[in-house]
């Protein structure tokens, strides 16, 4: 059992000092991660599903611990956002996403990950508009991707997207129909693309049934003039039921996994056909 008390003996179960011991040295680890390099910036091709080109790219971020090997996002993004280390290793996603894509064939537009941290930051807008000069980047091939959950005060949220929309860039919600937004709520939010969550991708088939939620993201993006993005494809029959259901643009292991940014380069220029 544990206690809290300050003067008692703290039992902990097994795992669990290692465990925050772990968290702890890792947050301090990444402060240096971005200054000394660590962090590789991986790109997973986006493609128009009735052709098969690639149409843009999903920035996801590995860390290279010297010591620790390759720590995945879901392992050191919620760290990172406790310690606040998420503004410089968010903003150097960002602007390694938008250089890279510069330098890709098609002029496909790169869509970056924001926690919630991020979202709160009242520097936030000022940021990326500097990342966009500093890159040349033109705003209409960035999209900025959030999750329902980390609009976590709208007086802060709300504006900061509403502020980044027009300038040009593109608002996502990730993981769409994950969080517990409600309809009335969804429509007052300044977005442009839903993304379907693999969970419900992973339920598609080719036999009719389908998902219900699939079905109904999709009409729902269609009346609130949004579009609809596919996370998760693995099979072709998932991306044939996505198509007849009217999901245009999907990414997934069918079409590529995250590739390193000398691979996206490849891949750009001579797109696999499916
Ligand atoms: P996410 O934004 O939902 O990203 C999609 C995840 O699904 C990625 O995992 C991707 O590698 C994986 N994936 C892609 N296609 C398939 C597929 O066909 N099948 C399966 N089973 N998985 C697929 P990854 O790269 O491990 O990233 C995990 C999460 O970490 C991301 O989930 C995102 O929430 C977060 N993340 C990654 N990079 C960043 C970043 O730069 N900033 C922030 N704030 N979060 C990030
Ligand atoms: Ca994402
Ligand atoms: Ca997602
Ligand atoms: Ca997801």
């Amino acid at each position: 059992a544990k206690r809290a008390g300050t003067h008692d003996v703290v039992v902990y179960q097994p795992g669990m000092l290692d465990r925050r011991a772990d968290d702890a040295a890792l947050g301090e680890d990444l402060e240096e991660a971005v200054s000394s390099g660590q962090l590789r910036v991986l790109y997973q091709p986006m493609v128009d599903l009735s052709s098969g080109r690639p149409v843009g790219a999903e920035a996801l971020v590995r860390w290279h611990h010297p010591l620790r090997g390759i720590v995945s996002p879901l392992d050191f993004i919620p760290i990172a956002e406790r310690t606040g280390a998420i503004t410089g290793v968010g903003l150097y996603v960002l602007e390694q996403a938008c250089r890279m894509v510069q330098t890709w064939a098609g002029h496909p537009y790169v869509s970056v990950n924001l926690s919630a941290r991020q979202l709160q930051d009242p520097t936030l807008v000022g940021s990326v508009r500097t990342v966009l000069d500093r890159t040349a980047l033109p705003p209409d091939r960035l999209v900025l991707e959030i999750t329902e959950s980390a609009i976590v005060d709208d007086r802060v949220a709300l504006p900061a997207l509403e502020a980044l929309r027009a300038h040009g860039i593109r608002i996502a919600i990730d993981d769409f129909g994950t969080g517990y937004s409600s309809l009335q709520y969804l429509s007052r939010l300044p977005v442009d693309i839903l993304k379907i969550d693999r969970s419900f991708v992973a339920e598609l088939d080719n036999t009719g049934r389908g998902s219900a939620i699939t079905e109904a993201v999709i009409s729902l993006a269609r009346i609130l003039d949004m579009t609809t993005v596919a996370e998760g494809i693995e099979t072709p029959a998932q991306a044939a039921e996505l198509q007849r259901l009217g999901c245009r643009t999907g990414q997934g292991y069918l079409y590529a996994k995250p590739l390193a940014a000398d691979d996206a380069e490849q891949y750009f220029t001579h797109p696999q056909r499916v």
